[in-house]
């Protein structure tokens, strides 16, 4: 057989036959596995990579052999076989060897209409798929006849190529199989197929297939069946089946469908062979290992399988597949664990809008990436941003989105564009970050006046909330009621399964009583970064946040923080009683003072008028305050050891929640975390000071209570000089946000300008600030943990950047040795999955 191959370029395809995925593609795989099955596939032929490669070069191979396999004056077809169907190719031409003696063989045998019909067909696929004729001129009305059409055609194809319509059938498949190979070579499809993650040098494969007509006096017909549904994953059997009768073309023939109980049904119809269908479809499920979608013929009351394919599925439906196939004990469960992409949670895991409450739709549209988000408006990136670091939730709303506003897209909670379709920009990368998003929807922007207009004629401003329902493709007024996300058996089985393999920790970034219960529900093992900031952006505590910025001297300082000590305590005491008794890391305060000060004109007015100041004074302290670049100044531990007030009364706060929250529920060792450090010197100064509020908190009450004290990790000089940092620290947790930022320099606000076009131009990979850059920061997170575990071997390791929660940088994270990572909380199952897939 081999040998076979080898002379002729081709092979049979046979229970033994020398075919691979690799070297075949696919689908000639797969036909082989039918005819293993003992599944009555008609005689087939696959071409090698190989070969078609060497076809499209302009070679030829012994075609009048191949012919010979298929026996006397067969009827083919050929489809394309590449070796990840996702991947595509050139669509597949049927009824190759039609010619006048075959329509006069053929009329007379199942009339003349049928024979017509297929050598119709032919002339125009292979006019217009083969010699690349224009369409256009093979287009007939209906009332023509269809002996007319077809002399009509092979005349057109005489005018346009010069030549007769080719009788041969060796010449007919011969071009076939050339222009299909060539198709595979041409540069759009290249790209196309490259897109969905194509090597370059992809190859293609070719199965030639005896047609299977149908077309005697017998129950004929041709159909599709599949046993699960694509959508939801749910079993039954599904499809559909058309009835060849002389009259009718198969095509326009009514399609019944297969199974039902009503007397239109295939089922009811032709019991026997119903059965016969889903036995076979059954059998591939068990023996292929998956859900196969099976093409077939019934001729003269006989089954033959023409194709079987993976049935196409939604997220949603692969899930419930990989499970359901590992529960009926077809696949192991670490299969059904790898089965399933972990990114394909995300869209999952979106709470929805209720479908049955009230809803106030104010514009329709696209539905581009599923889920319901509710949030302020905002127009612009940087508003998104300001939102963002406020903690208060945003929909951007645009007239379309560009690469610049991703940053933007990152900072919100939703997406909606007036224009745009499925394919948009805007549609493209909700859908890659899991935003729900609404694209080509009925409202009007006007940028000037900062208005959005909707299909009812109101206007909507900057600050309004709006709803958007990115499953229906709806915006509607204000706050909709939602419906938590669908966390059925199916997801809760394969999350335990998961999780009893990972040995990777996942903690979830919090920093709300809303984002803790979250994070509970997706079953983080703890917090991994509480953002302290977030709490001083909120209702009156902003106020007193001002008071302290305007504080003359360190007593009116102290007394605007001992303020805020109470508001601390209350939510740390919040937290910790959500998470119970589970790891909370807080973060002692980071972000530059600036930010809590108003940055326009009328801001300074107000916040004047708030404190009663002179407006000169507040306008001074908001210059002074103001930094050129406010990631890169005063911030972090090095406003916390020039205003170590600040810091104490955190430190504070913790302690006093951790007494009265483990007086109800179970003990609370809460970690505190020093933002920013790049000194040793800075984490003694620190540790020191937070020592002595223990100390004191502990003489104050006559309570004990442990805490643990690590640092991050988010400057190049943190991570270097890890050793010296590890000895007064219990983990280490790399902010690989800062770090990135730090280490290339790149202003995070900033990069989006310049990003796409940086990633076009193969200048960065990926973005660094979504996937982890393994080389340089990753070597620094390499060095920090080397170094950190070599001096502290107890020293716990972990990340709670952006990256926590992307699959390939909780690779790197796992065999660089950290112990956890965390990341935003409807990114812990990705990360819980992610990790369990690294030990499959
Ligand atoms: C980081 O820098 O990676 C980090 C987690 O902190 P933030 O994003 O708050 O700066
Ligand atoms: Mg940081």
């Amino acid at each position: 057989m081999q040998q076979d191959s080898d002379i002729l370029g081709f092979t049979r395809v046979r229970r033994v036959a020398p075919i691979g995925i690799a070297t075949h593609g696919g689908r000639a795989k797969c036909l082989q596995r039918l005819i293993r099955l003992d599944l009555p596939v008609p005689e087939t032929v696959a071409i090698s990579f190989d070969m078609v490669h060497r076809l499209a070069e302009g070679e030829l191979f012994d075609i009048a052999a191949l012919l010979r396999v298929f026996g006397e004056r067969p009827l083919l077809s050929v489809r394309p076989s590449s070796e990840d169907p996702d991947w595509g190719g050139p669509g597949a031409i049927l009824n190759i060897g039609m010619n006048d003696q075959r329509q006069s063989e053929l009329a007379a045998k199942y009339g003349q209409h049928t024979a017509d019909r297929l050598y119709l067909e032919f002339v125009q696929t292979y006019s217009v798929n083969v010699e690349r004729v224009d369409a256009e001129l093979f287009e007939f009305d209906g009332s023509v006849d269809l002996g007319d059409a077809v002399r009509a055609a092979k005349v057109a194809y005489l005018e346009e190529t010069g030549e007769d319509f080719p009788q041969d059938p060796a010449v007919q498949l011969g071009q076939v199989l050339r222009s299909m190979a060539r198709a595979w070579e041409g540069t759009t499809a290249r790209l196309l197929r490259q897109a969905k993650g194509a090597p370059a040098d992809a190859g293609l494969g070719l199965v030639v297939q005896a047609m299977s007509l149908a077309l005697g006096d017998g129950e004929c017909g041709h159909g599709v069946v599949q046993l699960v549904d694509g959508e939801t994953g749910a079993p039954g059997t599904y499809g559909t089946y058309k009835r060849h009768t002389p009259a009718i073309d198969p095509h326009n023939a009514p399609s019944m469908p297969l199974a039902s109980e009503s007397e239109k049904s295939f089922q009811y119809d032709q019991p026997e062979l119903f059965r016969a269908i889903v036995e076979a479809t059954q059998l591939c499920r068990h023996r292929l290992r998956d859900e196969m979608e099976l093409k077939f013929t019934i001729d003269n009351g006989e089954l033959r399988v023409l194709d079987a394919i993976r049935v196409p599925r939604s997220s949603r439906a692969g899930l419930r597949v990989a499970v359901q196939l590992a529960e009926d004990g077809i696949i192991p469960r670490h299969e059904a664990i790898l089965r399933v992409p972990a990114r394909s949670l995300t869209e999952l895991l979106h709470p929805r809008v209720d479908p049955l409450a009230r809803r106030a739709v104010v514009a329709h549209g696209i539905a581009a990436s599923p889920g319901g988000a509710c949030g302020r408006i905002v127009f612009t990136s940087s508003a998104a941003q300001a939102h963002e670091a406020r903690g208060e939730a945003c929909i951007l709303v645009r007239r379309e989105t560009a690469p610049e506003d991703i940053r933007g897209m990152h900072s919100s909670v939703g997406v909606l564009t007036e224009r745009g379709g499925v394919t948009s920009h805007a549609a493209v990368i909700a859908r890659g970050m899991g935003v729900p998003c609404v694209v080509g929807a009925s409202i009007r922007i006007n940028t000037r006046a900062g208005t959005v207009t909707l299909e009812d004629g109101r206007e909507l401003k900057e600050g309004d909330i709006l709803t958007i329902d990115g499953t229906a493709g709806e915006a509607l007024m204000g706050e909709a009621k939602m419906l938590p996300p669908a966390k059925d058996h199916w997801y809760l089985t394969l999350m335990d399964w998961a999780d009893s393999i990972r040995d990777l920790g996942v903690r979830a970034n919090a920093d709300t009583p809303t984002d803790a219960a979250m994070a509970r529900d997706f079953k983080a093992e703890g917090i991994g970064l509480c953002r302290t900031e977030h709490m001083f952006f909120e209702g009156d505590r902003l106020t007193v946040m001002r008071e302290m910025i305007f504080a003359d001297g360190n007593n009116d300082r102290r007394e605007a923080i001992a303020r805020l000590l109470p508001m601390q305590r209350s939510d740390f005491i919040e937290l910790f009683r959500i998470m119970e008794g589970l790891p909370v890391c807080i973060r002692l305060f980071d972000p530059p003072l600036h930010e809590f000060l108003p940055s326009d004109r009328r801001g300074a007015r107000e916040l004047a008028d708030a404190l009663d100041r002179p407006l000169s004074e507040v306008t001074r302290r908001i210059e002074w305050l103001s930094e050129f670049n406010p990631m890169l100044g005063m911030r972090g531990v090095r406003l916390g050891i020039t205003f170590p007030e600040i810091y104490e009364m955190q430190a504070r706060a913790i302690f006093e929640a951790t007494i009265e929250a483990s007086k109800s529920g179970r003990a609370v060792v809460p970690e505190i975390m020093i933002p920013l450090v790049s000194a040793k010197r800075e984490v003694e100064l620190v540790k020191t000071q937070i020592d002595g509020v223990a100390a004191a908190v502990r003489n104050e009450t006559g309570a004990d209570f442990t805490y643990r004290l690590g640092v991050m990790v988010e400057t190049p000089r943190a991570a270097l000089r890890a050793d010296e940092i590890a000895q007064h620290a219990a983990f280490l947790s790399f902010g690989t946000n800062d770090l990135t930022q730090m280490t290339y320099g790149l202003s995070r606000d900033d990069a989006g300008r310049f990003m796409n076009a940086y990633v076009q131009q193969g200048v960065f990979p990926e973005d660094p600030f979504h996937t982890l850059d393994t080389e340089g920061v990753g070597e620094l997170l390499e060095i920090g943990a080397a170094r950190g575990r070599k001096s502290s071997p107890n020293l716990t390791l972990a990340v709670c950047g952006e990256h926590g929660g992307n699959p390939e940088s909780i690779a790197f994270c796992r065999a660089a040795g950290f112990d956890y990572v965390s990341c935003s909380p409807f990114r812990v199952p990705v990360a819980r999955l992610a990790a369990a897939q690294l030990v499959a």
